[in-house]
């Protein structure tokens, strides 16, 4: 392992993560520059996840390259690995380097991780719906499931195939079962072999309604359109195992199926711990009004990682995109000299259920049906970055409105066969 040469963070500011938070930052602070550490080269705007693993949206398009959101900033590839808040240093692992970068100012901006619970067979069986690699590996084991359940002879076999089920009802679980369900449903009818199919889709949550972030007027319409297509919703129930071929959930439920799809929330990157920062109950960064990590001066954080207290809201902000471009707003000015303590009203929530299907929350107005999902989209399209960003998305969705969804598993994607091999 090399070490290279230390060198000091353009513009004075290190930004630690490239995710919606950091990159925020890194585009706010403009020609003041910036060096954004960062283990891809390319922000994931996540609300549009759902629609890549359906195939709505190409994957593609649903991510922005940092080099083309942040002109003026410097991109590091590489991992935070170690941070020395005394001596202003950050460790860096970019490739077979370790470079130690010094700043004035550094903005922790590490995001997230699914919260996983110890159960039974879950780490091994369960799969995540948190990024760009996951939502494609979705889409192709669902594809994957229709291959296989065509294949097979024996009916309850076959019906185990096209049992999908989802652990976790916030806003990423409903928006990726109901995506999934349209693209299942359209795809089937290319599948001569299944005699009426009996797909099944079972959404499970252990909270006593679904969307609990959302008014519970808006949830019960959501729980209705679901419901109204088919899906079972279970609330105020657990899984207490994952096999390779069966789910089961609290009550003596047992579900036979081949995919479950964990999305029961998130917990702050557990290395945060591990740097030695002040850290709530959750591992979430402390940070002041100002978002300065307590304690560390020149020390700065937001987004999904932190505890971030907001002087409109009696609790800190939840972990969501909208409040993570709110704080990035607020802390790029803080950081360019115009300190100001971070408040922040909601202005509205947004979800899609679906085609032509949404819900939406604007200035206290409750939106329903085709009115939710055009406004959803419409939300998402505006916050999207960057025009080209912007058209591509309105091509795919235009596309997607004249044509029929594409049904190929690209699952070979990424591991190409290599010379000489069978
Ligand atoms: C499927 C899904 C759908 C969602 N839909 C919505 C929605 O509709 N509306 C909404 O408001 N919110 C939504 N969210 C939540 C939203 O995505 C997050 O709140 C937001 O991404 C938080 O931004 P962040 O920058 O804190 O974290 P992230 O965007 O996760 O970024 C963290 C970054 O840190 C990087 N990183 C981690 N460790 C290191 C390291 N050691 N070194 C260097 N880099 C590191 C990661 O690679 C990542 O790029 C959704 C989330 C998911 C998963």
């Amino acid at each position: 392992m090399a070490i290279v040469e230390p060198r000091h963070a353009r513009g004075g500011t290190l930004v630690l993560g490239g995710g919606f938070a950091g990159s925020y930052v890194a585009r706010l602070l403009g020609k003041r520059g910036a060096t954004i550490v960062s283990l891809e080269n390319f922000m994931l705007y996540t609300p549009m996840l759902p629609e890549a693993a359906s195939g709505t949206l190409e994957p593609r398009h649903v991510v922005v390259p940092l080099r083309m959101m942040c002109p003026h900033a410097e991109l590091l590839l590489g991992r935070l690995e170690a941070l020395d808040a005394e001596q202003h240093v950050a460790t860096i692992q970019a490739g077979t380097e370790t470079i130690a970068v010094h700043y004035d100012q550094a903005v922790l901006a590490l995001g997230s991780y699914p919260r996983a619970l110890p159960i039974p067979g879950l780490a091994e069986h369960g799969l995540g719906f948190k990024d760009l690699a996951d939502a494609i590996y979705l889409r192709n084991h669902v594809l994957r499931q229709l291959e296989h359940a065509a294949a097979e002879k024996d009916r309850q076999r076959a019906e185990a195939h096209l049992t999908f089920v989802f652990i976790g009802a916030g806003y990423a679980g409903v928006e990726a079962l109901a995506e999934l369900s349209d693209l299942v449903r359209d795809a089937l009818r290319y599948y001569p072999e299944f005699q009426r199919p009996r797909m099944r889709w079972v959404l499970v949550d252990a909270a006593p309604k679904i969307l609990p972030e959302i008014p519970t007027r808006l949830g019960e319409y959501a729980a209705r359109q679901l419901a109204g297509r088919g899906v079972e919703i279970r609330t105020s129930t657990t899984l207490t195992s994952v096999g390779p071929g069966a789910v089961a959930l609290s009550g003596g439920v047992r579900i036979a199926t081949h995919t479950l799809v964990w999305t029961a929330g998130v917990t702050p990157n557990p290395m945060l711990r591990a740097l030695g920062l002040p850290v709530d109950e959750r591992g979430a960064v402390r940070v002041d009004s100002m978002l300065r990590v307590e304690g560390r001066a020149g020390l700065w954080a937001l987004g999904d990682c932190a505890r971030v207290p907001n002087e409109r809201t009696p609790s800190p902000d939840p972990p969501t995109s909208q409040h993570a471009l709110r704080q990035a707003r607020r802390l790029a000015k803080n950081l360019r000299g115009d300190p100001e303590p971070y408040r922040f009203r909601m202005l509205g929530q947004v979800a899609t259920l679906g085609r032509y299907k949404g819900i939406a929350l604007v200035f206290g107005v409750p939106l329903r049906g085709f009115i939710g999902w055009f406004v959803t989209r419409t939300y998402h399209l505006y916050q999207l970055p960057l025009f080209s960003r912007k058209l591509r998305v309105v091509t795919d969705w235009t596309v997607a409105l004249l044509f029929r969804r594409d049904i190929a598993e690209l699952g070979m994607l990424g591991h190409p066969r290599r010379l000489g091999g069978d």
